[in-house]
């Protein structure tokens, strides 16, 4: 093996069986590997710049009850953060130059460029050469996500961890959000640290203005930063099944079982009337059932079905965009393209080819064995 990336293989892991796994991709002329899911251990989203390690954001469990829940996981002062509903990303500064990568361990043009211009994170890399930077851009135009913050006009990146890149040992809550003050780095907001008894009401607490604010949810962290657990909030079980059945042969399946169970749960958790299990219910099945009505009248008056993004910049930075996507395998139907100043604005749908071809064959009379 020609180069060093040694702290990725452990005694037990052969090399070449692990880097076989890697993708092979290009970002501006320089080739890197990315790997797409989980292996040996190292995380899905493990990306390989040269002789850079980038190490992936592992995955954290979720808890569907939060008093027990909370009781397993931590033995030791808990810290609560909100949940913010957009896309991960990791920064790295790599021979110079700021690098996003998102989940699955893509250098994502449109999202490199806008943290270029988002953050002032030189004097950060400065100080940390050997640190990224992992947050969620977030807000209502962006190629990924359409969860919609008051406060955010166009995205915001919210910094929600800072680990070593290449051993993705993260640094601890207080440290971190230090280090967002003193760099000017923006910050998911912290609510505070509790004892674990404690904590469970501050969650809740937290839980319930969330909600009803129409916001995602909480992150629940030890103070060290390696221990991890989220949960949701109803409105975002609500929105995403919304979503998903907007595209119900695309997403339906996957979505539908698990929200409903975290619905279930978490009535049973509040203890709640059998009007407020009603109502739940309600809202439930118009989630579900709205959306897909809609969809299929939007089939049958041939409209393109898909999830609509829009986004804005400098012109290269935005044909980059609709490249690697199209390079992706995806099919974009343009809605709108226009000229905004310096910058270019898209209006875009990634086409949902399930939805609509299965969709038009229902219509078209097609059967179904079930
Ligand atoms: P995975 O856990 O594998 O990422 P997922 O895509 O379903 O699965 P989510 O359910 O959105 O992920 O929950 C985890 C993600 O939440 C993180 O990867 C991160 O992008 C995002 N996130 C938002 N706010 C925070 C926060 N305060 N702390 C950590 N992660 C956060
Ligand atoms: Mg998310």
């Amino acid at each position: 093996m020609s180069r060093d990336w040694g702290s990725l293989f452990d005694v037990d892991t052969d090399p070449e069986d692990l880097l076989e796994h890697f993708d092979t991709e290009w970002f501006r002329g320089q080739r890197y590997r990315h790997l797409s899911d989980e292996r040996h251990g190292i995380e899905r989203g493990t990306a390989l710049v040269g002789d850079v390690v980038v190490r992936g954001y592992p995955s954290m469990p979720r808890a569907l009850v939060l008093e027990p829940a909370i009781r397993e996981t931590f033995d030791g002062p808990v810290a609560i953060e909100e949940k913010l509903n957009g896309y991960n990303v990791r920064v790295a500064r790599i021979d110079g130059d700021l690098l996003a990568f998102t989940r699955s361990g893509f250098v994502c043009p449109y999202t490199t460029r806008k943290v270029e211009a988002l953050l002032d994170a030189e004097t950060f890399f400065d100080d940390h050469p050997e640190h990224m930077l992992c947050g969620e851009l977030v807000g209502p135009e962006n190629p990924y996500t359409d969860h919609d913050y008051s406060e955010i006009e166009e995205v915001g990146f919210y910094v929600f961890g800072i680990r070593h890149r290449e051993s993705g040992t993260p640094m601890g809550v207080e440290r971190r959000l230090d280090r967002c003050a003193t760099y000017g780095l923006d910050s998911v907001d912290h609510y505070g640290t509790f004892a674990p008894a404690a904590a469970v009401d501050a969650a809740r607490e937290r839980i319930d203005d969330l909600n009803a604010r129409g916001r995602e949810g909480v992150v629940l962290k030890s103070t060290d930063g390696e221990t991890a657990l989220k949960y949701t909030t109803s409105a975002i079980h609500r929105a995403d099944l919304e979503h998903a059945f907007e595209l119900p042969f695309d997403y339906g399946r996957d979505f539908v079982f698990t929200r409903v169970m975290r619905e279930a749960f978490q009535a049973v958790e509040r203890g709640e009337s059998p009007a407020a299990v009603d109502e739940r219910a309600r809202e439930l099945g118009e989630a579900i059932l709205q959306p897909a009505v809609e969809t299929i009248r939007a089939v049958d008056a041939g409209e393109p079905v898909g999830e609509t993004h829009t986004v804005r910049g400098d012109p290269k930075t935005i044909s980059d965009l609709l490249s690697y996507f199209r390079d992706q395998g995806l099919e974009l139907h343009v809605e709108r393209d226009e000229t905004d100043g310096e910058q270019r604005v898209v209006t875009f749908t990634k086409v949902a080819q399930s939805t609509r071809d299965k969709t038009r064959y229902y219509l078209g009379g097609g059967t179904i064995d079930e």
